[in-house]
């Protein structure tokens, strides 16, 4: 049976990719931290699968920048693959926490890429990088060879490591990939994130549960796809013969104001109606031309984004309208 190490499993993209290696019939491992609070809603799931949890699916307790206690649990484990998707991901957060942004996604991948470059038998490593890298590029689309220019803390830390992961690949032999992720979303994206706070507001607006809803800036424009065909993505790049980075996009970029009217017209509102703005969710800087090339992805791992702009924001909303509707009911 392979096995697989995912740092950030609780988070989005770690409970997709852990359902999909169990589907797999992997053995997985995740790192938690621990907390004060073991809500773990996204893989509620797979706890209460009795086949699965403490059976093929187990937890290990460290901090990212824990690196005695990661060293030890890699070694007990010897995973066969290592998926980073750990750290801090949201890029307005991140000018106000420059620091510990950096410390997780920046030193965090190198504090990992250096234990594996010490392991005896090395697990195939992926850090999950992003189109926040790219920040106002001077060519559209954005490809694998597109020079790095971040103007986001965020970006900035992202560029640290997915340029390490490239030394430890071409220095130390590891077979250590990028996946260059451009925006992906779904019911599970953190609710800080615009297009989950869109949905989130358009079902409780059409419940009667919400009046209006406050937005920073309408004038960037994103390459959203949906987050379970990216993660499938991630597991083929570590099926491949050799270590590569790929850019993972839809390649079609579309406004905040497109995401908005998708949401709002899936429960039959007008957005401008109840968009309101506030200077509080305004951004220092901004990247406002991002849209990914995936053609290398599409031609070496016959994958594509599979999920529209529109499909994408009816799931969303479908979503946080049961989510209230189950709420209301847990209530009476
Ligand atoms: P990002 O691309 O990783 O920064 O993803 P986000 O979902 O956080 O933000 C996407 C875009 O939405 C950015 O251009 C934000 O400035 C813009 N935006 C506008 N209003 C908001 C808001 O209230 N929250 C967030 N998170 N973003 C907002």
């Amino acid at each position: 049976m392979p096995s697989a190490m995912l740092t950030g499993i609780t988070g989005q993209d770690g409970s997709y990719l852990a359902e999909q290696l169990l589907s797999r019939n992997y053995e997985v491992h995740g790192l938690v931290r621990r907390t004060s609070s073991t809500q773990r809603e996204r893989l509620d799931s797979l706890f209460k699968d009795d086949q699965v949890y403490e059976k093929r699916l187990f937890l290990h307790y460290a901090e990212l920048d824990d690196a005695t206690t990661i060293r030890r649990i890699l070694v007990k484990t010897q995973p066969d693959e290592l998926y980073h998707l750990a750290g801090q991901s949201h890029v307005g957060t991140s000018f106000e926490i420059p620091e510990s942004t950096c410390q997780f996604a920046a030193m965090g991948t190198l504090k990992l890429l250096e234990i594996v470059r010490d392991l005896s038998k090395q697990p195939r490593f992926l850090h999950i990088s992003s189109s926040e890298i790219f920040g106002r590029p001077e060519v559209t689309p954005q490809n694998e060879q597109t020079p790095m220019c971040p103007v986001t803390p965020y970006g900035v830390a992202k560029t640290f490591a997915t340029n390490m992961v490239r030394l430890y690949r071409d220095s130390f032999g590891l077979f250590a990939c990028n996946a260059i992720c451009y925006n992906h979303e779904s019911e599970r994206r953190g609710e800080s994130f615009v297009t989950r706070k869109i949905t989130k507001a358009a079902a409780a607006i059409s419940l009667g549960l919400q009046k209006k809803l406050k937005l920073g800036s309408l004038d960037g424009r994103r390459d959203w796809g949906y987050a379970p065909d990216y993660t499938d993505a991630m597991w083929r790049m570590l099926q491949q013969p050799e270590p590569e980075d790929y850019v993972l996009a839809t390649g079609a970029a579309h406004s905040i104001r497109d995401f908005l009217s998708a949401a709002f017209e899936a429960v039959e509102l007008d957005w401008r109606e109840y968009v309101e703005q506030d200077p509080r969710y305004m951004r220092p800087a901004e990247v406002t031309q991002l849209v990914g090339n995936a053609s290398k992805a599409e031609s070496q791992l016959g994958w594509k984004a599979a999920t529209t702009l529109n499909d994408l924001a009816v799931r969303m909303v479908r979503h946080d309208l049961q989510l209230y509707s189950n709420q209301a009911r847990q209530n009476s």
